[in-house]
């Protein structure tokens, strides 16, 4: 009936439909395909060149001395790595920043990376656990080979405990997946590679144990919260460049913070 409304013979319909079919039913499967690659999402890990505008310095982190002291190394590995290796030292390939929330873990790893000059990549482990499998492990495959093309560079991994949470936890086996991948990535490159992993964690105990071994981030960094002298210093750090009242006593304003973090006190 509809045939013939047409005004074609079934012999022409079985032509036409041999032929346009296979075309058309591969048109909606790559629609959809495409469609779905389009639902994946993307994260691009933020990266900061050594002379942008938002590159931080030694003096805007303030309070944390001891810590900025042993980080002083890497820095002068990272600006000059002749002089480390004739002199037989090793440098540590992954740092893990720990301590409170706020403290200044991401400022520290930004300076590093400001100080001796290095490409800055920082992603959060927490964008790497998605419900794609082998989503999570591609991303710390691209991290790291974008770190490798530009050295010197600082891989900065935050919230490490998102992936780095003791294997077998994990019901999808996405997370286990993704920090398998990490391990291999830190084992696969040496000192010269000229690239450092710097991470940061809330919870250190949480943390798998193959993360803390030597060769992966060996060298743990404490964060601590600010003491009285520390908090007043960020609050000169923070005030600087910003009209202040006469009456306005930061020293007194620093004792009456106890416990406060930098963030706190920056806020
Ligand atoms: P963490 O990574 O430890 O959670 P951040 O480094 O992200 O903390 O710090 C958050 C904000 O708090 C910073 O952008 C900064 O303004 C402020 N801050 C934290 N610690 C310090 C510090 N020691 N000196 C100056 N500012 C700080």
């Amino acid at each position: 009936m509809l045939l013939a409304l047409l005004g074609i013979s079934y012999d022409e319909f079985e032509r036409y439909a041999t032929l346009w079919l296979p075309v058309v039913f591969m048109g909606v499967l790559v629609f959809l395909i495409w469609r779905t690659m389009k639902l994946v999402p993307r994260t691009k890990p933020q990266q900061i060149t050594p002379r942008s505008k938002s590159a931080i310095t030694w003096d805007d982190i303030a309070g944390v001395e001891e810590t900025k002291e042993e980080l002083r190394e890497v820095v002068d590995f990272l600006s000059d790595p002749k002089r480390f290796k004739q002199l037989g030292a090793k440098v540590p390939k992954g740092i893990l920043l720990h301590g409170p929330p706020g403290t200044g873990k991401t400022l520290l790893a930004k300076a590093v990376a400001h100080e001796s000059g290095a490409q800055f990549f920082s992603q959060s482990a927490s964008a790497f656990v998605e419900m794609f499998a082998g989503l999570g492990a591609a991303r710390i495959r691209r991290l790291f080979a974008k770190a490798r093309e530009n050295p010197p560079a600082i891989i900065f991994i935050d919230e490490l405990d998102a992936v780095g949470a003791e294997r077998g936890s994990d019901i999808s086996g996405e997370r286990d997946q993704t920090l398998n991948q990490l391990l291999v990535e830190m084992d696969g490159f040496d000192a010269r590679d000229q690239v450092i992993v710097m991470a940061a964690s809330n919870m250190l105990e949480k943390l798998d144990r193959a993360l803390l071994r030597p060769g992966r981030f060996d060298r743990q960094v404490f964060v601590p919260p600010p003491d009285m002298r520390g908090r007043e210093r960020i609050l000169r750090v923070h005030s600087r460049g910003k009209p202040l009242a006469q009456d306005v006593d930061l020293d007194r304003v620093a004792r009456h913070t106890a416990g406060l973090t930098g963030a706190d006190l920056a806020n």
